[in-house]
């Protein structure tokens, strides 16, 4: 079949084609465009040779052609589009190599490289058990196995440390070559895969904190209104036992409901703690002196077989905390280690300073500047990933039924941020858990607020002062009357701020010293105090509450130290308070 161009741009290349092959006696070849039979314009590659006769006359040409049109659109459509430019250079493997079945190097080529046939030389002959660690390997010689069996493109992932080079992740394409080798094209993929990383970090942390975020508004819901319960069951029971302190068989009784409520409280406390719930009220203090105070606490509940180290800063660390909360998050963590010792071992506490760069995002809580940082390891059993994920979600533990709550971390977690700091745990299986807790450092310490607690006198004075309480659930507010009225104070109850602000206007009834609760209907306890300040200017209250008052949350927490008392409290703390306000000459408004 003669096949003759039909376009004069293909024409003029064809003549020179023939003419070389009739001049030179070289192959003739080109692409060129013709006219099918139907009309339709097809691309064909024609190839062909000039037969001679005994003389060496050219008397024809003998060849084949063939339809290229599919191959040769693509082609052109490629090339008129710009991004198809890039799509080519990105499409080039970093490394093409071939390879016999049994993992042998048969070629070795570079595309970027210059040097790339001297490295070859010293590639070739040599097997992927050479060039590479064993599980990569180990993977090349499956793949070979596979992509041979099925003759099908194999494409996998691995990683390489290359010599003093960080770490780098690559994507293989083995493609059968032959019978009995591959072709293997690799690209280096790290940078997309740091991408993708970074991305699904985010992602994790991001669900992670919606999750905690969901779970605390559950618990810290529950936490509340247990919380009331406990006040009211614990108020009873130590009215009980000052009443029933001269029968021996009875008391026992009500210790037990005691102590048990004690434990119960302690529960609600870790989840409000978590829930972020909790009412705060940040001292200025020592970090160091904190921590020394709750280990020489500790001492004896952590044992003697275990070694505790520990390694203060050299210095202060001034840090605007809740020292009872700070007191619970030392000891959850040094708990947990204690358990995770075993019978015997190690626990280092450490602290430190640590900077926190804006772009640092070992630290993602975080906010630029100073911390002061706790550092709390053991060599105990440590965990695994999927534990490791979970540690902080409430109820979570590894524990047996009464030896574990899965509230310690929880509550540490919930108490860090409330501090506006960060919490983060590291752990190998079989080597050790590290805790890291960074606290924003603050400037200094106030000389004048120092963490030592006040001496509380505690003879019985005769009280002669009156004491209102403010409280909307009657079993607490009947509770903290009687309570108050045992240790001889006299007590007026109002069940709603209105009610108290009625009764303080009533000149009849001389008020010292208002008790209330911090969230009820009508207005809350602050705004209550700011009211009856009004009629009397000198008044000392007291603020209870189990839970934060969303104006005291927003305000920026409660006055540290005489006027605020955490829900439940015993007959003890209640007093204290009670003696120590009504001591204070100023009530420590500030
Ligand atoms: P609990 O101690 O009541 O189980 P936590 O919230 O304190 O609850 O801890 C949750 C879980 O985290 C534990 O049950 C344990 O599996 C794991 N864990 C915590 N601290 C450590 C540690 N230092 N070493 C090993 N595992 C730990
Ligand atoms: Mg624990």
């Amino acid at each position: 079949e003669v096949a003759e161009p039909i376009f004069a741009e293909d024409l003029e290349r064809w003549q020179e084609s023939v003419q070389r092959a009739i001049e030179q006696g070289v192959e003739h070849r080109i692409e060129m465009r013709i006219t099918r039979k139907d009309g339709s314009i097809r691309w064909i590659e024609a190839i062909g040779n000039v037969i001679r006769d005994e003389q060496g006359t050219p008397v024809r040409m003998m060849g084949t052609a063939m339809d290229v049109t599919e191959r040769k659109t693509a082609e052109l459509s490629l090339h008129d589009s710009e991004a198809a430019n890039s799509a080519f250079l990105q499409a080039i493997p970093d490394l093409i190599f071939r390879l016999d079945k049994n993992g042998v190097h048969k070629d070795y080529f570079i595309p970027e490289a210059e040097e790339s046939f001297t490295r070859a030389d010293k590639i070739i002959g040599s097997t992927v058990h050479e060039l590479l660690p064993a599980d990569v390997a180990a993977l090349y010689v499956k793949s070979i196995q596979e992509c041979l069996d099925h003759r099908a493109t194999e494409i996998f992932e691995y990683s390489l440390q290359l010599e003093n080079e960080e770490l780098k992740d690559f994507e293989a394409r083995m493609v059968p070559f032959g019978l009995n080798e591959v072709m293997v094209l690799v690209r280096n993929v790290t940078e997309h895969k740091q991408a993708e990383r970074e991305r699904e970090h985010l992602h994790e942390q991001l669900a992670q904190s919606q999750k905690m975020e969901s779970i605390g508004r559950l618990a810290g819901g529950v936490a509340h209104d247990f919380n009331n319960l406990l006040q009211a069951i614990l108020g009873n029971a130590e009215l009980l036992r000052l009443k029933l302190s001269h029968d021996k068989k009875l008391r026992c009784h009500v210790e037990q409901i005691l102590s048990t409520g004690q434990r119960s409280a302690e529960l609600t406390r870790q989840l409000l703690a978590f829930a972020r719930k909790q009412t705060v009220a940040p001292v200025h203090a020592d970090l160091n002196e904190l921590i020394e105070r709750t280990l020489n606490m500790l001492r004896r509940l952590i044992g003697e077989h275990i070694s505790v180290h520990w390694h203060p800063y050299p210095a202060p660390l001034p840090v605007l905390v809740d020292t009872a909360q700070m007191d619970q998050i030392v000891t959850n963590v040094m708990l947990n280690a204690r358990d995770a010792l075993g019978a015997i071992g190690n626990i280092t506490v450490q602290t430190s300073i640590v900077e926190v760069g804006s772009d640092e995002s070992a630290h993602a809580d975080l906010t630029r500047g100073r911390y002061a940082c706790l550092k709390i390891t053991d060599d105990g059993e440590g965990m695994s990933e999927s534990i490791l994920e979970r540690v902080f979600e409430p109820f979570f533990t590894t524990k047996k039924i009464g030896e574990g709550t899965g509230l310690g971390l929880a509550m540490v977690y919930g108490a860090v941020k409330q501090n506006r700091g960060e919490v983060a745990i590291t752990s190998t299986q079989g080597k050790g858990t590290q805790v890291e807790i960074n606290l924003p450092l603050q400037e200094s310490v106030p000389a004048s607020l120092s963490v030592t607690e006040p001496d509380i006198d505690h003879t019985d004075l005769t009280h002669e002062a009156r004491v209102l309480v403010v409280e909307d659930e009657d079993a607490i507010l009947s509770v903290i009357k009687d309570t108050l009225e045992h240790k001889g104070y006299q007590v007026v109850t109002a069940a709603t701020p209105s009610e108290a602000l009625a009764i303080c206007r009533d000149n009849s009834a001389r008020i010292d010293l208002v008790l209330t609760d911090v969230i009820m209907p009508e207005m809350n306890g602050e705004e209550l105090v700011d009211r009856l300040r009004e009629c009397r200017k000198d008044l000392k209250f007291i603020y209870m509450s189990g839970y934060p008052a969303d104006v005291i949350a927003a305000k920026g927490l409660l006055n540290p130290g005489i006027n605020f008392i955490h829900k439940p409290f015993n007959v003890r703390a209640l007093t204290d308070i009670v003696q120590q306000c009504l001591q204070h000459e100023n009530t420590g408004i500030t």
